[in-house]
């Protein structure tokens, strides 16, 4: 109940200085810097909804017959996956979804998105509460034994997130005793465990509880992959900073159910043609690239 409560107010917090995502402007003491630099706001990219789509994919037919799909998200990482205090879903990963979906046969408002945070996302996939989980969510082997995944879309990399003022963590390698905050059932928290990095962990289930920790000087830093990180360094411009070291490789997939290969494949020929016909970029200069994370072309996907 605790724990509840925690994220509650630390979502609360978070949304009240969110910017870029929703459009509001700050209100909060420490005003974030505009990620635009005063220049208009680039805009997001609108998408064709496909007609007449027939794949043999049973959550696909499934999502045809109810008139909508449910995509798995985050709602608490400014400029990737976001929920303002409105309901309104904004962010890289958010746009990912929606260009998915047209492809698919859905309008944005045809979607359903659920918030479905790391430590339960193998487990919501696997019981078909949603179709698809556009969240931040690399794809690795061990992930791969119980859910399937379309791409990569994105390369991150775990990098930390220090108060402005701090001198002594310079990296990974100088975190011996050092209190570091990340999510359960994420796989930086996973490395940060190793006993090699010598650091103490606090392992929570939401990434704005661990900021509000950092912030509040109960913990020395928080792990996790630098396009999060940075969406909150954006928002705390004189209260928080990445390191900028990543020391991990984070290949971000659409999850699904693991066996529904056509609809692998479907989502896979999205992710590409929006990558080839200029939306994919579009929706990052309008996402995370106010963040300050520079834009790279997206990796090779890996169909199998
Ligand atoms: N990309 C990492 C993971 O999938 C960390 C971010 C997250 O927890 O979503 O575990």
């Amino acid at each position: 109940m605790k724990l509840r409560k925690t994220a509650a107010v630390a979502i609360a917090v978070l949304a009240l200085t969110a910017t870029a995502c929703g459009g509001e402007s700050g209100t909060a003491g420490d005003k974030p810097k505009d990620p635009t630099g005063g220049k208009e706001a680039p805009k997001l990219p609108t998408y064709t909804v496909a007609k007449d789509v027939k794949i043999d994919s049973p959550a696909l037919k499934k999502a045809q017959k109810a008139g909508k799909i449910t995509f798995g998200a985050k709602n608490d990482q400014p400029y990737l996956g976001f929920e303002d205090t409105d309901g309104k879903r904004s962010g890289f990963d958010i746009e990912i979804a929606k260009m998915v979906a047209a492809d698919l046969g859905f309008s944005a408002d045809q979607i359903t998105f659920k918030t479905v945070d790391s430590g339960v996302r193998e487990t919501t996939i696997s019981k078909g509460d949603i179709d698809l989980y556009v969240g931040t969510y690399t794809i690795n082997d061990e992930r791969k034994k119980q859910v399937g995944f379309a791409g990569p879309y994105f390369m991150a990399g775990a990098d930390l997130l220090v108060r402005k003022d701090e001198k002594a963590i310079t990296g990974a390698d100088s975190l011996k005793g050092k209190k570091v905050c990340s999510i359960v059932g994420s796989t930086p928290l996973q490395e940060i465990k190793k006993p090699k990095y010598g650091a103490e962990t606090v392992e929570l289930s939401k990434y704005s509880e661990c900021v509000q920790q950092l912030i509040n000087n109960e913990v020395d830093a928080v792990t996790t992959d630098d396009a999060i990180l940075k969406g909150y360094a954006a928002q705390r411009p004189t209260k928080l900073k990445v390191l900028g070291k990543p020391f991990t490789k984070e290949p971000y997939g659409i999850g699904m159910s693991k066996g529904d290969k056509a609809l692998r494949d479907a989502v896979s020929d999205a992710l590409e043609a929006h990558i080839k016909n200029g939306d994919y970029k579009k929706a990052y200069d309008a996402t995370l690239g106010l963040s300050g994370s520079e834009f790279t072309e997206p990796p090779a996907l890996e169909r199998y």
